[in-house]
């Protein structure tokens, strides 16, 4: 299998005079603000879950959104698949404004982005066959007839791994992992140009993890498919991904290649969930482990300045007063004052750049 970062037929940089392909996705400060009720007579409190995010995805690439529970990488998830639109800010998919769009062009955007889900044991309808399952989009969105459909369902099974004589077979009698390749199957049955993928291998065994992750690389090698793929472990995200987005009780910390933010994280945070995931640094030279210590802070009372201070162990005053703002810093985003003063934590100096073992 080819390595992540050269997809095939989606070459880094367009040949001399060749037009740069087109972003599947454009996200410009994506906010999210929920309304929370306070009880009686008390006015709502404004819950930021998505404060300003913006990235690219490109066809064949894949952008990993990392962070712990509760960062709002959920909610970007749902933002991009239009489950909910943001409540600011610039959402296009395939060069579409998907805000400004009228109904039956959001009708034909919403086919061109696919999820999938995190449980392959709730995303499934127990009662229907796995035919069933895989022609219901074509069904509400085509005008093929019911051999067509079938026929197309049949393709879709070989393609994702499994038997012509699974589709008629129910999902009770599945593995999680074949689980998770059917509902693939049915993200892929109206050709999205995005899949958004939240946390689809953390309910699976380490084991069957590595063939479906291996499955979402071929499928994106062959189909040349775009993947935001969401996910709190950085030991599935450093297989998986192209750029990475790291976020923070809802803003972007960090973001850029892999390769620069995996060998050399300037964020302080970045640098703390990489000394917490075991077997990304440290582990050959024997350092120990640095968790991340203390809690997220709650969204409904973020702190002032940076949004890191309560936790970072760099915090200076200016820190709590002062929002630092994404700036380029060796080939990344990083927002964080002393991103560029702070000396890389020694667990990372002079380490070989991590390989992909797809
Ligand atoms: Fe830490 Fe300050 Fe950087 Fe925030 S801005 S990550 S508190 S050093």
């Amino acid at each position: 299998m080819m390595s992540p970062e050269q997809p095939q037929g989606v070459p880094h940089a367009p040949a001399q005079g060749a037009a740069a392909p087109e972003p599947v996705v454009t996200a410009r400060g994506l906010r999210q603000v929920y309304k929370v009720s306070r009880g009686f007579l008390r006015p709502p409190a404004q819950l930021q879950a998505v404060g300003g995010v913006s990235f690219e995805v490109l066809p064949g690439r894949t952008l990993a959104v990392v962070g712990e529970s509760g960062c709002g990488k959920s909610t970007l998830a749902r933002m991009v698949s239009l489950i909910e639109p943001p409540t600011e800010g610039m959402l296009q998919l395939t060069g579409v404004d998907v805000v400004a769009a009228a109904p039956a062009q959001r009708q034909t955007l919403r086919r061109s982005v696919q999820l999938v889900f995190q449980n392959p044991y709730g995303s499934l309808n127990p009662r229907k066959k796995i035919g069933a399952i895989l022609e219901a989009p074509l069904e509400i969105n085509t005008s093929l007839d019911a051999a067509q459909r079938a026929e197309r369902a049949r393709d879709m099974l070989a393609r994702v791994g499994l038997r012509p004589e699974h589709y008629d077979r129910y999902p009770h009698m599945f593995s999680g992992g074949q689980r998770q390749r059917i509902a693939i199957a049915r993200a892929l049955m109206l050709n999205p140009a995005l899949l958004v993928a939240d946390e689809p291998v953390s309910a699976l065994d380490v084991s069957i993890q590595a063939q479906v992750l291996n499955l979402l690389a071929d499928l994106q090698q062959e189909l040349g498919l775009a993947y935001l793929f969401i996910s709190h472990d950085l030991g599935v995200v450093r297989h998986i991904a192209h750029d990475v987005l790291v976020m923070y009780l809802g803003h972007t910390v960090e973001q850029g290649p892999k390769q620069a933010i995996f060998s050399r994280p300037l964020h302080p945070y970045t640098q703390a969930l990489l000394a917490s995931t075991p077997g990304i640094v440290g582990q050959g030279a024997g350092l120990p482990r640095t968790p991340l210590k203390g809690e997220l802070p709650s969204p409904l009372n973020p702190p002032g300045g940076c949004v890191f201070s309560t936790r970072c162990p760099h915090a200076v005053e200016r820190c709590r007063a002062e929002r630092p703002l994404p700036r380029t810093i060796e080939a990344r985003l990083v927002a964080c004052h002393l991103a560029d003063t702070l000396t890389p934590p020694a667990a990372w100096q002079h380490q070989p750049q991590e390989e992909s073992t797809r």
